[in-house]
């Protein structure tokens, strides 16, 4: 009788052959693609993955090639890639990558197979192929080395980004001119920026000489490294005279008439786009090479002078029209604003001075005295006043007439103008009176002045018409701050009064004033 272990271990062992048995048959069935429906159901979704992938293949909207990695040879082609190249699928198939138009004018496309080749992995974002119809495709072009069944394929991707080159062309040129647009815009406001400072400024002048220097800092400021020129007729004056100029080469004339300028004969701007084939001012030192444009500064028919800029040919010519838009404002303001101030000159030497000899009237003196006489106190200065009157004009006139007496005034006005120094007032005091005052000089040095004056006059030979005027001779009384007087009023007074005893005395001499004269 088998004991009991013993056939308990029979039991196990016809259960492990029955086992073996059963893994053989199952063994053979998989090795024979025996009909296991595990096996059939892992076939039918290798294969649904496989027409997947084919159809991916075959619609995608990306250029696709299979290559060979080891020969580089082409084992596969998408539709959209053959579009794309204008190629048919037997054209690409079977041809090594660099045998092919589009790739062959890749910069070392072999080499860059080669690098591939080792690390399983390329990119480029940008190449340019061309087509069998010599067109060209700009693609991002991606390639992967993998294993299919143990052998190493490259797949390519290759991304036709034609369109976003050129809408990104298109947005840069929009950017960049957008940014041009936005630098133009800048420069223009502070132009004006400039412009209205300016106006501010030339309101602000009260001569025409000081509106010459804001004229001339702004045309630096807004025309950096131009030539030109501003011309300034004098009122009453026959020629143009050069106040400034700006840059180097091109030199215009100091001075000019009306005729040498197309644009003020016109009486319009002259703009000479081409120096070779246009009419040339003459007011130029030698013939200028560049264009310019010449703007007349009139105002009511009346030509107060010239603005000169010469082109520097640079800049775009929108930039060339705005720089001339901003020359004709700018002399705008310029014209306005000399005619303003020559108008207030005139006004104000309407108010103060005497229209026959050209000096100050007896309200100037009036203002000026008292000024001059605070400021001598303050600074304990001296100051003297001169009455000077003409010996028998009286007579002058009965004898040689009336305009004979005005031109003779007028030839006093001129004597007395050139003998005085800056800060001396010389006015006429009324008919044949004259008034003069010497601020900080002392009555001896006073004395001596007035005395060679009145030599001067004496000597003066004046003709009118064919007959010699004269001689004629003065008598003067000098006063002086603080010994005479103190006030306007003491001191004319005192001047009066020793004017009288130079009279009194025999006329054509000098007195000063003594307290018991
Ligand atoms: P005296 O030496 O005392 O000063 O004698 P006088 O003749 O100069 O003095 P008087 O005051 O008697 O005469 C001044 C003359 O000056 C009278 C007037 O006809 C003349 N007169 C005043 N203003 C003018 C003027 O604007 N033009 C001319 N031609 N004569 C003038
Ligand atoms: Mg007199
Ligand atoms: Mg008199």
């Amino acid at each position: 009788m088998p004991s009991n272990a013993e056939s308990q271990l029979h039991a196990v062992n016809a259960a492990l052959r029955a086992r073996l048995a059963e893994l053989e048959i199952k063994l053979n069935n998989l090795s024979a693609h025996s009909h296991d429906p595990e096996y059939e159901v892992f076939g039918a979704a290798v294969k649904a993955s496989e027409t997947r992938y084919r159809r991916l293949f075959e619609t995608a909207k990306d250029g696709i090639l299979i290559l060979d990695a080891d020969s580089g040879v082409i084992i596969d082609a998408n539709p959209y890639l053959e579009t794309l190249l204008d190629y048919a699928h037997n054209e690409l198939v079977g041809r090594k990558l660099w045998e092919l138009g589009p790739f062959r004018d890749i910069a070392a496309s072999r080499e860059s197979f080669q690098k591939l080749q080792a690390t399983e992995y390329s990119r480029h974002e940008n190449l340019p192929l061309e087509t069998k119809t010599k067109e060209i495709r700009e693609v991002e072009f991606v390639s992967n080395v993998y294993l299919v069944n143990g052998a190493r394929v490259i797949q390519c991707n290759i991304r036709d980004i034609t369109e976003r080159r050129r809408v990104d062309a298109s947005l840069h040129a929009a950017n960049a001119d957008l940014a041009a647009l936005v630098s133009a815009l800048k420069k223009r406001d502070s132009e004006m920026q400039a412009l209205f400072r300016m106006n501010d400024l030339l309101q602000t002048c009260s001569t025409q000489e000081e509106a010459y220097r804001v004229i001339v800092l702004m045309v630096e400021e807004l025309f950096t490294g131009m030539d030109g020129g501003l011309a300034i007729r004098h009122e009453g004056a026959p020629e143009y005279e050069l106040i400034a100029s700006w840059g180097e080469t091109t030199r215009m004339a100091a001075s000019f008439t009306m005729d040498d300028c197309w644009a003020m004969r016109r009486g319009q701007p002259h703009e000479v786009l081409d120096p070779q084939s246009s009419l040339l001012c003459r007011h130029f030192l030698a013939e200028p090479e560049t264009g310019y444009l010449c703007i007349p500064l009139a105002v009511q028919g009346e030509s107060l002078g010239l603005f000169c800029l010469m082109a520097d040919g640079t800049g775009t010519s929108e930039q060339q029209i705005n720089r001339r838009n901003l020359a004709l404002m700018l002399s705008e303001s310029f014209k306005l604003s000399l005619f303003n101030l020559r108008l207030q000159e005139k006004l104000r030497n309407q108010a103060t001075r005497d229209p026959l000899t050209g000096l100050f009237n007896r309200r100037y003196l009036d203002d000026s005295l008292d000024r001059e006489l605070h400021r001598a106190q303050r600074r304990k200065s001296p100051l003297s006043v001169v009455m000077l009157d003409l010996d028998h004009f009286k007579h002058f006139n009965d004898t040689f007439g009336h305009d004979a007496g005005d031109l003779l005034l007028r030839e006093l006005g001129t004597v007395l103008t050139s003998s005085l120094r800056q800060g001396d007032i010389s006015c006429r005091y009324g008919g044949e009176e004259f008034v003069l005052v010497f601020p900080d000089s002392p009555l001896a040095d006073t004395q001596k002045r007035v005395e060679e004056i009145r030599i001067l006059i004496k000597s003066l030979k004046i003709r009118h018409g064919e007959r010699n005027l004269g001689p004629i001779t003065v008598s003067a009384g000098v006063a002086a701050a603080p010994e005479h007087g103190y006030t306007a009023l003491e001191l004319l007074r005192a001047a009066d009064g020793a004017l009288y005893a130079a009279k009194q005395s025999g006329r054509d001499r000098l007195v000063a004033y003594k307290a018991s004269a």
